[in-house]
């Protein structure tokens, strides 16, 4: 899977970014400025109706003022003020002819009543009282000329605003005088102004009075409406009352948003109020901002579709262009759609198109680059893989042909045996080429001679032309070859060796089919030579192997490695002959299993099972010792467990060592028997002797000569006894020593019994029967040695045979040997002491050898005495007692 580009590394992004970078200031900069623009168009409109407004004002203010002037004068003239009404008349008329804005010019008296008025027709209201008026009750208070609001007068019926003028004498108020100025005059010069204007901009002029109406309307309709009962108008009105100038936009009571325009006229309290539908007033601005945006519109949509096209033309090719070149070279695989997309830029004719094809001719190159290295890596990893150098070598021969295209190829070595180069392995040729392949190594015509003696690769690349391959070229023709390569392989320890390469072709290998040859060449040198030194190396370490696995197996001990999991990795034949089970049952079973089998033939199997369990939980090196029987008699065994580590110090397993110390155990034995009955042995006669000698050595007793003999001889004998079992230790440690020397000399058997039997202790008597051949030849033998053999047998029936029991002592005469018995018809000796008897100390442990005195030495002398002059001394069975044997040779032997 491809991994996903970042913005860092995306061509696309990047310049899109850039893009927006530039189009996103353009924009918001030409908006800002649209509006700006706008804004300041409808800032001049604003102004342009402003001044407008401000110039009516002016205009309106400059009348109002004149108004106001003239009325003043009017109250100052004598007639007016006196309501002189012949007089008032003509100075009215007057005013009247000079003022076409005033309607009518009247005095009323101090009380409000109409005393005058000038024109006096259509309707008088002479009498009239018009106190009620706001401006005549104004009028109370100041002695100011002032305007009044607009209203209808009763007079004229006309619409009118009057200007008053209070009249003092002092402080005595004799009335006003007052003008009614026809708000129809204003409205018509508001009308010749708006009239300037175009009808359809529905623009519209009128002057509100200080309570709100509308008092001049371009629209002469619209007079005298209150203003503030309209919410739209009652916006403007307000501020407007206040004295403040202003332009807004609102909405009027039609719905129709207008700008609003007012100034205020400072003589009267009154404003000028400007109005045009924003339609048409900031028309200008609109349609400039709305063509801003038209032109804003068009600039991103070019540029989007530029961008676009750009996109499409070489982003988006140089992105799978990208993609691809991410691809070559990695074990990824194409999408269909990749595939297509690239093939279509193939076609272009741009740069954009040869950077495709070159891209493509790249992944070619790279891919039978690829295939190559990974056909040698497959070759090295077969070379690796096994050391059966044939199928090595069938394998390179595949990677061969698959990579070169070639059907037929061979290597070809030295049988050293025969001498001749044959072919260790072969691919598409017949069987009976192969087998005629036997190349004499002095071959002049061979190329494959040619090659190894020069070391360097040689082709033929036509074999029907080339002159040096005429002798060959007919088994060519058949075998169906034209062309062929030979490369020597190197090898050290191999026989050399060749690879050969055929085609039915005429071909001229190229160099580089040449060098790729030569890396499997070295491959299959490498096989051979693995193969070579293998068969070396295998051979050593067999050889080892098994030595070292005899000398294991030999091992008197037993030895047992378990695994981590406790199971038994290697077992030698004494644990197999211990627990009793074939090695391969032990391998792989539980070792508790097989000790168990071990541990069952000792007295206390469960015992001794969890002194073992218990050892072999604590770690580190702990033994046991355990006695079993074995071979008929018991033999004690340590089993010593200890860790098993490699040389790196990392464990193994355990294991279990399994010694006979029955040996160690007898010597024990030995030296415990040894002190008990040498010190017995001695103290006995020690003791008689010391005790007669001390008797006979009394002062106060006087002993006779028959008592003093007797003591004597009792102290000799005693002393004999003594002599008798220092030279038994004497002659024991010479046999132990190995240092016995025989001294032979001629004697009868029947006289050395006798003598023997004189000598025995306790003497044997007529319990004593001895049945000899009369052909039994003399013997040559160590009369001495020999004498204490038949002692010791003899005084070992008369003891532990019990009193009054037969001896027998029978011989026989045999090739080589004569075979001697001497046998009692005591209790005998039990099945499991049979051999333990004649070990050095060993006395069986019954009533009888407790009674009975004896070092335990006696047949262990006799055994060693035996020997030594080439004999045998054993146990036979017999239905009552024990029958000592013992065979002396004929004819001497030499014992060296
Ligand atoms: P010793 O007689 O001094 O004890 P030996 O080596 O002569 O030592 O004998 C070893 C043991 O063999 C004796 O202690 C005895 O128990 C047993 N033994 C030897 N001869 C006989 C026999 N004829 N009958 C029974 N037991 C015998």
């Amino acid at each position: 899977m491809l991994k996903k580009l970042s913005f860092r590394q995306d061509l696309g992004i990047k310049l899109t970014l850039l893009y927006l970078l530039f189009l996103v200031p353009v924009v918001a900069a030409t908006l800002l400025m649209a509006k700006n623009t706008q804004n300041r168009l409808e800032e001049d409109v604003r102004a342009s109706d402003l001044a407008l407004a401000r110039s009516i004002a002016q205009e309106t203010n400059f009348t109002m003022k004149s108004a106001l002037h003239s009325i003043q004068a009017l109250g100052e003239f004598p007639e007016v003020l006196e309501a002189e009404i012949a007089s008032m008349e003509t100075l009215f008329s007057t005013v009247m002819s000079a003022r076409l804005d005033i309607n009518l010019v009247y005095r009323l008296d101090a009380q409000g009543t109409m005393v005058f008025h000038y024109p006096s027709g259509p309707g008088s209201t002479i009498g009239h009282d018009f106190s009620f008026r706001e401006y005549f009750i104004q009028a109370l208070e100041t002695k100011f000329p002032l305007i009044s609001k607009g209203r209808i007068s009763p007079t004229t019926n006309q619409a009118v605003a009057t200007t008053v003028m209070p009249l003092w004498d002092n402080d005595q108020f004799l009335g006003v005088v007052a003008t009614n100025i026809k708000l129809e005059t204003l409205s018509q010069t508001l009308e010749r102004i708006s009239q300037e204007y175009d009808p359809l901009e529905g623009f519209q002029v009128f002057i509100i009075d200080s309570s709100g109406q509308i008092i001049a309307h371009s629209n002469p309709n619209l007079l005298l409406m209150q203003t503030l009962d309209y919410p739209s108008l009652a916006k403007i009105t307000e501020p407007l009352l206040y004295g403040l100038s202003d332009t807004i936009v609102a909405m009027d009571e039609n719905g129709v948003e207008q700008l609003y325009s007012f100034v205020p006229i400072s003589s009267s309290g009154w404003g000028v109020v400007v109005s045009r539908p924003t339609v048409t007033s900031f028309a200008t601005a609109r349609a400039f901002y709305r063509d801003a945006l038209i032109a804003l519109l068009v600039f991103v949509v070019i540029g989007t579709i530029f961008w676009a096209g750009l996109r499409m033309l070489v982003f988006s090719p140089l992105g799978t262009l990208s993609t691809y070149s991410r691809i070559i070279g990695k074990e990824e695989i194409i999408t269909e759609k990749q595939q297509d997309s690239l093939n279509a830029l193939a076609l272009r004719p741009d740069q954009v198109g040869h950077l495709t094809r070159s891209l493509i001719n790249m992944e070619e190159a790279i891919a039978a680059r690829f295939n190559e290295l990974a056909t040698l890596l497959q070759t090295s990893a077969a070379v690796v893989s096994t050391l059966d150098s044939k199928t090595v070598l069938n394998r390179i021969l595949e990677q061969v042909e698959r990579l070169l295209n070639v059907e037929m190829s061979a290597i070809i070595a030295l049988n050293e045996k025969q001498g001749t180069y044959q072919a260790q392995t072969s691919r598409g040729l017949s069987q009976d080429y192969v087998a005629k392949i036997g190349i004499i190594p002095s071959d002049p015509h061979s190329i494959t001679m040619r090659a190894l003696r020069c070391g360097e690769p040689i082709q033929i690349s036509d074999t029907e032309t080339n002159p040096s391959y005429a002798s060959r070229r007919h088994r060519a023709r058949i075998e169906g070859f034209r062309s062929v390569l030979v490369l020597p392989l190197k090898t050290q320890y191999a026989p050399p060796s060749a690879l050969l390469v055929f085609r039915p072709d005429p071909h001229k290998f190229t160099i580089q089919e040449i060098d790729l040859l030569s890396n499997f060449a070295n491959h299959a040198a490498m096989a051979i030579e693995n193969a070579a030194l293998y068969t070396r190396s295998d051979v050593q370490l067999q050889e080892q192997t098994r030595r070292l696995e005899a000398l294991i197996q030999s091992l008197h001990d037993g030895i047992i490695l378990e695994s981590k999991d406790g199971r038994v990795v290697y077992a030698n034949r004494r644990i197999s002959a211990l627990a009793n089970l074939p090695i391969t049952e032990i391998i792989g079973n539980k070792i508790n299993k097989v000790l168990n089998r071990i541990l069952q033939k000792t007295s206390e199997p469960q015992k001794t099972q969890e002194k073992l369990q218990l050892a072999r939980d604590t770690q580190g090196e702990h033994a046991i010792e355990i006695s079993l029987p074995l071979e008929g008699r018991p033999r004690w065994l340590r089993l010593q467990t200890f860790n098993v580590n490699d040389n790196r110090g990392v464990s193994i397993g355990r294991g279990q060592l399994l010694q006979d110390i029955t040996a160690d155990r007898e010597l024990d034995r030995m030296k415990s028997n040894l002190i008990s009955s040498v010190s017995h042995e001695l103290r006995t006669p020690l003791a008689s002797i010391k005790g007669y000698a001390t008797t006979l050595l009394a002062d106060d007793v006087e002993w006779d000569s028959k008592s003093q003999h007797e003591f004597l001889s009792i102290i000799s004998d005693e002393a004999d006894r003594l002599s008798n079992l220092v030279n038994e230790l004497l002659d024991l440690s010479r046999i132990e020593a190995g240092n016995l020397t025989v001294k032979r000399q001629i004697c009868e058997l029947g006289d050395l019994i006798k003598k023997a039997a004189q000598r025995a202790e306790p003497a044997p008597g007529d319990r004593l029967h001895i049945n000899l051949p009369a052909d039994l030849p003399k013997l040559e033998v160590d009369e001495r040695r020999i004498k204490v053999v038949f002692r010791n047998l003899i005084e070992n029936a008369a003891k532990y045979a019990g009193e009054g029991t037969p001896i027998h002592i029978t011989a026989t005469v045999e090739e080589k040997d004569i075979i001697i018995r001497v046998r009692d018809e005591g209790p005998g000796i039990p099945d499991d002491e049979k051999q333990r008897i004649f070990e050095s100390f060993y006395r069986v442990d019954n009533g009888l050898a407790r009674t009975a005195s004896g070092a335990g030495l006696g047949l262990a002398i006799c055994q060693g005495f035996i020997q030594a002059h080439g004999g045998k001394l054993w146990l036979e069975s017999s239905p009552q007692g024990a029958c000592f044997t013992f065979s002396l040779p004929r004819i001497p032997i030499k014992i060296s």
